[in-house]
Order: C-alpha cells, then sequence, then structure tokens
C-alpha cells in the first residue's frame, strides 16, 4: 500500500538524487575521503597545488562532467556536477576549485560557443586532464567591473594579437588552456571577445604566485600577454560578444562556488556535531550547551535550504532556461552560510578551534564571498532580477 498522501502527479519535483546520481554523490564522497581528506592540510600548509589527485579525478571521469558525450565527457550536467563539487569540497576546496573552473569556465564555454574545429582540438586533452583549464578575465582595474577590461586584442588579417596581463587566475600555472576575454573594440561592453589561448604560444607567460589566506593548493596568478598571436580560429563566439560569455559562464561557474560553499558548511556542521557528540558526562549523558545545539539546527536547516537554492538554478542550466538570479541567489546564500558554519565552528571547538581543520576551514570559506562575483555583485544580479 502507498504512503502517498495525494493521487496528485509531482507537483515541484522530487527533492531525493535519483538511484544513478545518488550513486554517483558515493563515489565523488568516497574519492574525496581517500584521496583529499588525509592531504589537504598538508597541501595547504605547502601551498601545493594537488597534482596527483587532480589526475585521479580526471581518471574518474570529474574533469569530463559538463563536456557532451560527442567529445568524450559524460554530459552528467549541472546537477550532477553541483553534487560533485559538494562532496570534494568538504574535503579540500582547492581541488575543489581546480575542478569547478576546469568544468564550469572553459570546458561549458568550449561547449557551448566552440566550433566543431576547436571542439575536435581541445576537449581530447581536457576531458582525460592531461590539459587544465583556466578562465582570464580579471585585470587589475577590472574586477566586479569586468567590462572595464583594457587587454588588447589587435586584428591583424589571419590572427589577433593580445597584450596585457590578467590577474588572480585560478589554476592558470598549471593550465594548458585560457579562456580569455580582450578587448576588440571601444565599446564597454561590444568592444570584448573572448579566445581560446594555448599555454604554450610565444608572449603566454606565468607572473607573480598570490599568496593567499585561504584555498592555498589551488594556484593564482598573473598570466602574461605580450603580443601573443591568437589564429582567428580561436576566437570563440562571435566577435564582439564575450562580455555575454563571460557573463553567461559565470551563471555556471556561480553553481560550482555555491557547490563549494555548500561543502565547506557541511565540514563545519560535521567539526560541531562531532564536538558535540564528544561532550559527554561520565555516565555518558551529552552536556553539550543548547547554544550550541541552536546553532548547530540553524546551521544544518539552512544547508539544507542552500542545497535545494543552488540545485534548483542546476535544473534550470540544465534545461537551457536562464538561471541568472536563481544561480546568484544560491550563490549568495551559501557562501554566507559557509562563511557562519566556519566561525561557528571556530567558536564552539573553543581553543582546538584555532588549529587544524576549523582554522583552515574559517580561511577556505573567506573566498565563496569574494570570487565569481562577490557578494554584493550577487544582490545586484538579483535586485536587477526582481526589479526587470
Ligand atoms: C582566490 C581568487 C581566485 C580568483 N580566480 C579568478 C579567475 O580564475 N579568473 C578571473 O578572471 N578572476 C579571478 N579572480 C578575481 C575575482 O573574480 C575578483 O577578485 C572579484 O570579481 C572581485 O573583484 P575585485 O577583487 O577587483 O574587487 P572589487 O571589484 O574592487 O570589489 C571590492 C568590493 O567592492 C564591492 N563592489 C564592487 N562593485 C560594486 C557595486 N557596483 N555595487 C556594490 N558593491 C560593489 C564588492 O562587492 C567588493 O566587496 C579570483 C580572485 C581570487 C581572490
Amino acid at each position: 500500500m502507498s504512503n502517498a498522501t495525494t493521487s496528485a502527479p509531482p507537483q515541484v519535483g522530487d527533492f531525493e538524487l535519483n538511484p544513478e546520481l545518488a550513486a554517483f554523490r558515493k563515489t565523488c564522497r568516497d574519492f574525496a575521503e581517500r584521496e583529499l581528506r588525509p592531504n589537504a592540510a598538508a597541501w595547504d600548509k605547502a601551498a601545493k597545488f594537488p597534482a596527483d589527485a587532480v589526475k585521479k579525478a580526471a581518471a574518474l571521469g570529474l574533469l569530463r562532467i559538463t563536456t557532451p558525450r560527442a567529445y568524450g565527457g559524460t554530459e552528467l550536467g549541472n546537477v550532477a556536477s553541483c553534487v560533485m563539487l559538494e562532496e570534494l569540497n568538504r574535503c579540500c576546496p582547492s581541488t575543489g576549485v581546480t575542478v569547478s573552473v576546469h568544468n564550469s569556465l572553459v570546458c561549458s564555454p568550449l561547449a557551448k560557443w566552440g566550433t566543431e574545429d576547436q571542439k575536435r582540438r581541445y576537449f581530447p586533452k581536457l576531458v582525460d586532464g592531461s590539459w587544465l583549464g583556466a578562465y582570464c578575465l580579471s585585470e587589475a582595474g577590472s574586477g566586479s567591473d569586468a567590462a572595464a577590461l583594457v587587454c588588447a586584442a589587435k586584428d591583424v588579417g589571419d590572427a589577433f594579437v593580445l597584450d596585457g596581463p590578467k590577474l588572480w587566475i585560478t589554476t592558470g600555472s598549471e593550465a594548458g588552456l585560457y579562456v580569455v576575454f580582450a578587448r576588440t573594440g571601444e565599446d564597454r561592453v561590444k568592444g570584448i571577445s573572448a579566445f581560446l589561448v594555448e599555454r604554450s604560444w610565444p608572449g603566454v607567460g606565468v607572473g607573480k604566485k598570490e599568496r593567499k589566506l585561504g584555498i592555498r593548493a589551488s594556484p593564482t596568478v598573473e598570466i602574461t600577454l605580450s603580443n601573443v598571436r591568437v589564429p582567428k580560429q580561436n576566437l570563440l563566439g562571435e566577435l564582439g560578444r564575450g562580455f555575454n560569455i563571460a557573463l553567461d559562464t559565470l551563471d555556471g561557474g556561480r553553481l560550482g562556488i555555491a557547490s563549494q560553499s555548500l561543502g565547506l558548511a557541511a565540514a563545519g556542521l560535521d567539526l560541531i556535531r562531532a564536538h558535540l557528540q564528544s561532550q559527554v558526562d561520565a555516565k555518558g549523558r551529552n552536556v553539550s550547551t543548547q547554544a550550541h545545539q541552536w546553532e548547530m539546527a540553524d546551521i544544518a536547516a539552512d544547508l539544507d535550504a542552500c542545497r535545494f537554492l543552488t540545485w534548483r538554478a542546476a535544473v534550470l542550466r540544465d534545461r537551457g532556461l536562464p538561471c541568472g538570479p536563481q544561480a546568484a541567489m544560491a550563490k549568495l546564500k551559501a557562501s554566507l552560510l559557509a562563511n557562519r558554519a566556519a566561525r561557528s565552528a571556530v567558536a564552539i571547538l573553543g581553543h582546538s578551534g584555532l588549529c587544524g581543520d576549523a582554522e583552515r576551514l574559517l580561511r577556505d570559506a573567506r573566498i565563496t564571498e569574494i570570487y565569481e562575483g562577490a557578494t554584493d555583485i550577487q544582490r545586484l544580479v538579483i535586485a536587477r532580477g526582481e526589479i526587470g
């Protein structure tokens, strides 16, 4: 006999993962627990890029999740990507952001705007991880205001010549392929185009590596472009459409950072739960304070809420529907939660919160409120969606 309380067909979708996705989540969790958790603290301390772990992630198919099957991908899509990234980031956000950038900021725009020739040339190297991808939008004078970028792309007939540095590029020192945004015209928005630039080309260099507060095992570097000759067949999408490509790509990227935030919030919840469970008296009765239990309860409830916000935006994107405000809501709320959970873990664990996993969590969580659109920029996107 059915336990259903209504015979009406499903009206808002199912809140559980289907069996395939649940199995995929387990695969990702097992991988993260086995390969990432035992090493994350050492990688952080040495600011060492987890190259071997990323290779193993590639072998597991985690670098081909947003790539179409026709080009060697698994095409599992954005919901699966969110599920995967929560698991990876729960154990190591440096590995998590590497995988997120590769899939959402490089493979996704290549799949969406790339020519057949570009896909045939680059996907084979990207899906097996022999090349990692990096996304080069930011510059010294253009972060939140991306349209202020000045990196020049001069038309010289059969090629564009790119000139000008890109800053704060995640995985920049490890990548084989860059998606670069540069100026092909004077119009603030329509004067921006996107290019596929190979690391090995003359004039492409890796500059200063940033010394960061958190995600220290994820290299953030300057990419220098000095008279780099980019053949015209490496223009990504149409000339002058680069800004739209950048923003649409960031909608997908924000799902990745929202999922990273979910993983970090879950890690904070894990630390708090374990600590409160350990607080027992001589008779084994739990003596944790109600204040701490309520903080844990709020984080647990908000984590579920943020996960559903994130999955909702991912479902929209998988259906090919606009998801800008929804992705911004997910990133806004999940990143704030990641930071709250990290602060609470440090506070509740007392002196032991100031060292070890809680201390690293506090440092790692901070970036989620900055990259792929700072917190205020998410509010801006949501407000524009509301006002129209
Ligand atoms: C670790 C790390 C990795 C990164 N990886 C990459 C990468 O791979 N590729 C890439 O291209 N970039 C990358 N970035 C750059 C990142 O996207 C920018 O730092 C981010 O967009 C913010 O820009 P900004 O740092 O110039 O800050 P600003 O734009 O100067 O913003 C500073 C503050 O002002 C607020 N603010 C700005 N404009 C407004 C506004 N209009 N209304 C209200 N508030 C506003 C912001 O919310 C923020 O709090 C990375 C950054 C970091 C820290």
